[in-house]
């Protein structure tokens, strides 16, 4: 039986996906070879590389507006480095809203100068600081939109004359927002888009080539955009069944309608939570992700009994991250509202149990 698939990365994707992914490896469109076993600069592959790319633009609103998307490997974690390297000249400013970013600052302060405008480590990053300056000096100023770790997300991003780079990696695509406030995203693409293996990068064109420093070849985005994202062998089965989850994200009527599902889901979710005297949220009301919601047992005492319960109820991937502790419940696009209602369940029959 499915069990429902709380996972926060590699995490959930759409059943059809799945079952579409798994035919191409066997035998890609009844020719007799497998997806994984053709040449990337086949005319199969190079129209599925396109057609992702093109997807991507559409989805997030950004066609003929100067942005490419770009499908690299490396992670999210290569384009904390990558960003800097390709936009960081004098000065770069970040806001710290937990570990992704501090991992960001860290790889970006190899690079060159760079100030925290923000920070909300003063409360193990339950929340998003707000209201704060971002000084007019800077290359770009780099922000995390969803804190996967810690269960918020910024609901209002800074209005600013700099350029704004923003990793995505946990709520791209689950959101309406204008896309063209950003001048770079990024986002690995095994939280909400497909399977572990690539990262999406989505830049805009006019921002790259300005840095002074020699940049390697393959960390620089303007090589990449002139190989049409082809510049080495592409992950060819992550960037297949990425395609497959934007396509199925289109069908199901694009960014708007499936951020109205996320909306009811996580209504469900922290309605429980609130009205759950057994647990207590661990994110600020008003910052709450609709992505991860982060949650705790009022007494911990209760721990074993609701751990069983999970697993009796084919729950799986709810434990919270080693630095938060407690559950965290990662509810990305794919995941279908009928889990999270098994989730709430379990927690009012413990409610009832206890
Ligand atoms: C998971 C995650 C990352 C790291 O992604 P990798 O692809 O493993 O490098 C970075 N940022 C955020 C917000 C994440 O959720």
């Amino acid at each position: 039986m499915k069990k429902h698939n709380f996972s926060a990365g590699p995490s959930i994707l759409p059943q059809e996906v799945l079952q579409q992914a798994a035919n191409a490896v066997i035998d890609y469109n009844n020719e007799g070879l497998s997806l994984i076993e053709i040449s990337h600069r086949s005319k199969a592959f190079v129209d599925i590389m396109e057609n992702a790319r093109a997807l991507v633009l559409e989805l997030l609103g950004l066609e003929g507006k100067g942005y490419k998307a770009l499908f690299l490997q490396g992670g999210a974690s290569l384009q904390f480095l990558m960003t800097a390297m390709n936009l960081l000249e004098k000065k770069a400013g970040y806001v710290n809203t937990g570990a992704w970013s501090g991992k960001a600052i860290k790889e970006a302060q190899k690079i060159g100068d760079i100030i925290e405008v923000a920070s909300s480590g003063d409360a193990n990053f339950n929340y998003i600081p707000k209201g704060f300056e971002v000084p007019s000096d800077l290359d770009y100023l780099h922000l995390t939109s969803n804190n996967t770790i810690f269960g918020t997300q910024i609901k209002s991003f800074p209005t600013t004359s700099v350029p704004l780079v923003c990793d995505m990696s946990s709520d791209i695509f689950s959101r309406v927002l204008d896309f063209t406030q950003f001048d770079l995203i990024y986002a690995g693409a095994q939280k909400n888009m497909g399977p572990a293996g690539t990262t999406l990068v989505v830049v805009k064109e006019e921002l790259l080539g300005k840095v002074t420093r020699t940049l390697p070849t393959i960390l620089d985005y303007q090589k990449h955009i002139g190989a049409g994202s082809m510049l080495n062998t592409p992950p060819v089965f992550a960037v297949y069944t990425s395609m497959l989850t934007l396509e199925w994200l289109k069908k199901e009527g694009g960014i708007a309608a499936i951020e109205k599902e996320n909306e009811k889901k996580a209504t469900l979710m922290y309605s429980e939570i609130d009205l759950n005297p057994l647990f207590k949220g661990f994110a600020a009301t008003e910052d709450r992700s609709p992505m991860n919601a982060t949650f705790n047992l009022v007494n911990e005492n209760l721990k074993e009994t609701f751990d069983t319960m999970l697993k009796e109820a084919g729950i799986s991937g709810v434990n919270g991250h080693r630095s938060v502790g407690g559950y965290r419940a990662s509810m990305y696009n794919a995941l279908p509202i009928a889990s999270v209602q098994a989730l709430v369940e379990v927690m009012s029959e413990l409610e009832n149990k206890a």
